[in-house]
């Protein structure tokens, strides 16, 4: 048991030490941002509230446009040897049954499943590596910015930094402790499980709507299948009851839970405070984006904070941050629009997909927009 005096003296040497960033969050916008800000030679604090290894509501896919991250991490070999499955193709299935199956790309950089608990864990452990300093359990509760910011957690410790980024998901603590967190719209609940992977079911992700929701499915390795279940509030006891029969689990297996799935956006930087992932801006699920998205704003706010803490003229950082987050969304937020127009009214999307003529033309170009970027 540490002595009272030892507790005191490291609460007295967090303050004394002011980090040039603090990341509260070490999801894969907060890692990646700590890797590239550790890189760049910054003294870089990361704050989480979970002990890793954790599991996280999501679908587990890793969109091919990560792979430019991950070798810029030098993580791309490492991902690929964890547990995983390789996504050959994306099955979408109308309520009815209509099915339209579209290819995904093939190769080294193809879509791949990984669970949450092992991908963060790699991402969150290269931050150290290369030198971030990193506190688990440990959960951001006030926050005051005074040419600087002063950070206290839960646990009462507080920690000094120059420039702080919220990496810490949709429902902020940093965006609603800045009073920025808009109002959340609870229109929807998403529940996830991995359960054991059904005889046959291959390497597909499956899209179902149905007339109380929508499912995603996809193995994550060659034992386990993840299943997303999405829908209104009033619905979604109905599509667990769904799921619990069709996959034959116990009525009592435990989903993990989270909402809002949508909100408005905030901006992603002001000052010396930067929003990345999800905390800046919600991503539809169904499109499987998110992850990628958070990885890249954490790369991008990464090298503005460089530029500032060495000195440069910080509008022109802030510029050049804003126009490269704008770029990242780019002609890319309408899919995202679709997306949640089609799983909102999942009759009139099955409608499409089981009767107009162009729908596995549309859905194959959809599938390429969302799989194959340039960047
Ligand atoms: C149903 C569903 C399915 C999805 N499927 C996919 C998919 O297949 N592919 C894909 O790319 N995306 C998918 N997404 C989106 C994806 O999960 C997110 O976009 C992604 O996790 C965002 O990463 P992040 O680092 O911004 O936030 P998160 O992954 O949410 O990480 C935030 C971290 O901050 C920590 N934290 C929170 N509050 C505090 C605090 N006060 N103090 C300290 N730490 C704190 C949390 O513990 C957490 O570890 C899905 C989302 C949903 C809801």
């Amino acid at each position: 048991m540490p002595g009272l005096h030892s507790i005191l003296q490291a609460k007295i040497e967090h303050v004394m030490e002011p980090f040039d960033v603090a990341i509260v969050g070490g999801g894969p916008a907060g890692s990646s941002c700590a890797a590239f800000c550790t890189r760049a030679g910054l003294r870089t604090l990361v704050l989480e509230r979970e002990k890793f290894p954790r599991e996280k509501v999501c679908g587990d896919c890793l969109n091919p446009s990560c792979w430019a991250v991950l070798n810029r991490l030098d993580l791309a070999n490492r991902t690929r040897a964890l547990p995983h499955a390789k996504l050959e193709r994306v099955e979408f299935i109308a309520i009815g049954g209509r099915r339209v199956i579209v290819d995904l790309p093939s190769g080294e950089e193809c879509e791949l499943a990984v669970k949450r608990s092992l991908f963060d864990d790699l991402l969150l452990k290269r931050a150290g590596e290369l030198g971030a300093q990193i506190h688990e359990e440990t959960t951001v509760t006030a926050l005051t910015n005074n040419s600087g910011w002063k950070i206290e957690t839960a646990g009462g410790e507080n920690f000094v930094a120059q420039v702080l980024v919220g990496a810490d998901g949709r429902n902020s603590t940093v965006a609603r402790l800045c009073n920025l967190l808009p109002r959340p719209q609870r229109e929807r609940i998403a529940l996830q499980s991995h359960i054991p992977l059904p005889d046959n079911f291959r390497n597909r992700v499956v899209l179902q709507l149905l007339s109380h929701g929508y499912v995603g499915l996809s193995p994550v390795n060659n034992h386990e299948l993840n299943v997303c279940l999405v829908a209104k509030p009033g619905n979604i006891s109905t599509l667990k009851t769904w799921a619990t029969k069709r996959f034959a689990v116990s009525s009592g297996h435990a989903w993990r839970t989270i909402t809002p799935l949508t909100r408005a956006a905030i901006p992603p930087a002001r000052e010396n405070l930067f929003l990345i992932g999800d905390a800046a801006r919600v991503i539809e699920p169904f499109t499987g984006e998110g992850i990628f998205y958070a990885m890249r704003s954490g790369e991008l706010a990464a090298n503005a904070i460089a530029r500032i803490i060495r000195g440069e003229d910080r509008q022109l950082a802030m510029r050049k941050f804003g126009r490269a987050y704008a770029e990242m969304y780019r002609g890319r937020l309408w899919i995202n629009h679709l997306a949640r127009a089609a799983v909102l009214s999942p009759r009139i999307a099955s409608f499409l997909v089981r009767f107009a003529p162009l729908s596995s033309a549309i859905m194959r170009l959809l599938t390429k927009e969302i799989a194959v970027r340039d960047d």
